[in-house]
């Protein structure tokens, strides 16, 4: 507190203009400060400890040779958090999707961010915090569309409140699987059927006229930046992307 109003009083409007491009720096060598009297700590507390456990015969305790195993961690994350700093001052651009191809939307850590702006080679996507946001965004959109769907209700029969079946890109369905007709089902079922013989399936890569792996232990591949939904009818059960790849109905 101390420190913040001795500077408050001593600030001249040059030193106004210097100080705010530097914050970011000063907290990454405020951080650096940190980690190195850690450091010295831990490079104490193993000569002392060495000693010790040395003269007197004793075996030493687990817990210090997990504190002395942060020594290597901490460095380690010190010079990211420093490459880290100078990606965000001189924004740097982070592409949208992981190189695996998900649209990431959590804040990434200091290794993250670097292997993301690598990926990308500084030249695809926005500046961190602007990704981030643009990130959110996007897959707040993407779940409104989708809820929106899952909230239609069916209405037949007494006004049911059940939802109704979900159709090609996400069109809701004329009524919920127990109140369709029989030729709404048999309609139904033959898309599916459609989508599994005309189509492969980008997401586990079932090949044209093989049934999607919808297991839990199936390869995926994200598709436009999320891992791909299971839908399902009647027993049959498909990716959605596969199913996307129809006309509209
Ligand atoms: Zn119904
Ligand atoms: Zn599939």
């Amino acid at each position: 507190m101390g420190r913040a109003s001795r500077r408050k009083k001593t600030t001249s409007a040059g030193d106004r203009a210097t100080r705010q491009a530097a914050p970011q720096h000063e907290l990454g060598a405020r951080f650096q400060a940190a980690a190195d009297a850690v450091e010295a700590a831990l490079d104490q507390l193993e000569a002392a400890s060495c000693e010790f456990f040395l003269a007197s015969r004793l075996r030493r305790p687990y817990a210090i040779h997990d504190l002395l195993q942060l020594r290597e961690n901490l460095e380690q994350i010190a010079l990211e958090v420093s490459f880290a700093e100078e990606m965000l001052t001189e924004n740097w651009l982070v592409p949208e999707l992981t190189p695996r191809g998900k649209r990431w939307t959590d804040e990434l850590t200091p290794r993250d961010l670097i292997e993301q702006v690598r990926a990308g080679g500084n030249r695809e996507g926005r500046p961190y915090a602007q990704q981030l946001e643009a990130n959110r965004a996007t897959e707040a959109a993407v779940r409104t569309k989708l809820d929106a769907v899952a909230q239609v209700l069916c209405g037949r029969s007494n006004d049911c409140q059940v939802h109704v079946v979900t159709l090609p890109r996400d069109a809701p369905g004329p009524a919920c699987w127990r109140h369709l007709t029989t030729d709404e089902k048999a309609s139904i079922g033959a898309l599916y059927a459609r989508a599994v013989t005309d189509h492969a399936c980008l997401g586990c890569s079932a090949p044209p006229g093989e049934p999607c792996d919808t297991s839990d232990s199936a390869k995926l591949e994200p598709i436009d930046g999320r891992w791909p939904r299971v839908r399902s009818f009647l027993g049959q059960k498909i990716h959605k992307n596969r199913l996307d790849e129809l006309a509209p109905f």
